[in-house]
């Protein structure tokens, strides 16, 4: 029998087991690790650790029958980390970590990621299966975590860490660990992973982009709905700024992948905005000196983007596997106006950029992605109209041919805890529909798998979640002419 002394078990987007070979077209499912998963498991392994990591929707999509109750008897271990990162797993991580303590009840549970995070008093107070949670950054204080309870030592000078006391009472240590630096960090220990492999060459199948490479920590802005911007990131995980890897560290990550996988593409997981325009040249410079042949696909987070940036884009990676993503949510700057005054005067998507943008993907022939949705914050009915004309005279002008690579997408949103309209919904116009993680939970474990974000958390004034999630239905097949010749023939055709 194997032994461990820590696993992570990364969590599915919901238990049914019905992912097996449809899994492929279903990008719910969820496939992706939180990189800091990485940094942590390899962090302990450095310190002596015997570590294993599994992706539970990976061993199901290879495996139909496959059963984590069945695996964790394979193996011994005794601290067991579930990332709760993404706001979707809330019903699989508490379903996994009862599963993991009815196969040994003495194994430490641990959480951690952004929604953990937020919900950490709520998680403890409602789930005694849950031992501890890690706020913001994990390396040093996982690490800290496993030595005092190999001692048996007290865990109050764990930083970032809020666990259950020996008397059952919910302790909560100040968050005081924000890692400087990344460079000291290694994301590519991919040893770790059980069925490695699978992962990284069937990730592109099932989520339609490969290979994350980890870019840095932290974002300068506030989207309204993102839980991972500047002032949710300085609440749920003490940062204040953010931290870019070294340039050079981002290639040899890029290096080390290639050497092991079949992978078409790389997809940043930092976005390019005014201020580190220079950051990126640099890496796109570096690439380019390697001569490799490998996707990129990377997301504009503020415009503008100038045009030597897409000439250098598309010059350094391969069309075919490439794309350029970039939110603006809705075109209607009445919208943006709002957003920039009521919580970041950057939210600025102004159509004539936004027109430029479209001007120089088709222009180096890159596949451009234009992100919408429907019954974002302050849209109003004829904003939503003006988005499908957006959309119809995109199709008219790019949708049949296979030279002009642009989509227009869209997706339904589930506002994430931390954002800006999470934490004032008020001010955004909108009704939170669950306010505390119990009633979190029991709507992810009712929602069904799906392309898309599988539950809407939030009503406006004149329009329910149904209906938003609906509109947002019909704009995708709107646009589908779109997605159908830029990124099928589009692809063909650049190969050919
Ligand atoms: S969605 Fe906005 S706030 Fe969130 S990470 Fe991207 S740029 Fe930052």
């Amino acid at each position: 029998m194997k032994s461990y002394d820590i696993i992570f078990i990364h969590p599915p987007r919901t238990l049914k087991h019905n992912y097996g070979k449809k899994a492929r077209f279903i990008r719910g499912s969820y496939l992706f690790i939180p990189m800091g998963v990485f940094a942590i498991a390899d962090l302990l392994e450095r310190e002596g650790f015997g570590v294993k990591i599994i992706n539970y929707p990976l061993e199901q999509f290879l495996d139909i029958n496959w059963s984590l109750k069945d695996y964790l008897k394979s193996i011994n271990f005794d601290i067991c980390g579930i990332d709760l990162h993404w706001i979707h797993n809330s019903h699989a991580v508490i379903e996994i970590a009862k599963i993991v303590k009815s196969v040994n009840s003495n194994v430490k549970i641990i959480l951690g990621g952004l929604s953990a995070s937020y919900y950490r008093n709520d998680i403890l107070k409602y789930f005694k299966e849950i031992d501890a949670i890690i706020s913001g950054d994990g390396e040093t204080p996982f690490l800290q975590y496993i030595q005092k309870v190999n001692h048996n030592k007290l865990l109050d000078s764990v930083p970032n860490l809020s666990y259950q006391d020996s008397s059952k009472h919910i302790k909560e240590n100040p968050i005081s660990y924000v890692a400087k630096t990344l460079d000291d960090l290694n994301f590519t220990n991919f040893s770790l992973l059980k069925n490695a492999k699978y992962y990284f060459e069937n990730s592109r199948k099932m989520m339609g982009i490969s290979g994350v490479i980890p870019i840095g920590r932290g974002c300068r802005f506030n989207c309204p709905l993102c839980g991972g911007g500047q002032r949710a990131q300085q609440l749920l995980a003490g940062r204040n700024n953010v931290v870019l890897r070294s340039p050079e560290k981002v290639i040899e990550d890029i290096n080390n992948v290639l050497n092991k996988f079949k992978v078409p593409s790389i997809f940043f997981g930092h976005g390019a905005y005014p201020s580190n325009l220079k950051y990126w040249e640099q890496i796109l410079k570096l690439l380019q000196k390697e001569n490799l042949d490998i996707g990129g696909d990377l997301e504009i987070w503020r415009l503008p983007f100038p045009k030597e940036m897409w000439k250098m884009f598309s010059k350094t990676f391969t069309r075919r596997d490439s794309s350029i993503s970039i939110s603006p949510r809705t075109t209607s700057h009445r919208v943006h106006q709002k957003i920039a005054k009521i919580c970041d005067p950057t939210f600025n998507f102004p159509l004539n950029q936004i027109k430029d943008t479209i001007k120089n993907a088709n222009l180096n022939l890159t596949k451009l992605r234009i992100w919408l949705t429907m019954g974002y914050p302050f849209q109003s009915f004829i904003d939503v109209m003006k988005d499908f004309i957006f959309a119809s005279k995109c199709i008219l002008k790019y949708g049949k041919s296979n030279f002009k690579p642009i989509t227009i997408m869209n997706e339904a949103y589930y506002i994430f805890p931390g954002s800006p309209a999470h934490e004032s919904p008020e001010s955004f116009g909108i009704k939170l529909k669950y306010n505390s993680f119990l009633e979190v939970v029991e709507a992810f474990k009712k929602a069904k798998k799906s392309y898309f974000y599988n539950v809407i958390n939030y009503k406006k004034r004149f329009i329910t979640g149904t209906n938003i999630q609906n509109l947002n239905t019909l704009f995708l097949i709107h646009a589908a002419p779109l997605f159908l010749t830029s990124s099928l023939k589009f692809t063909k055709t650049m190969d050919e």
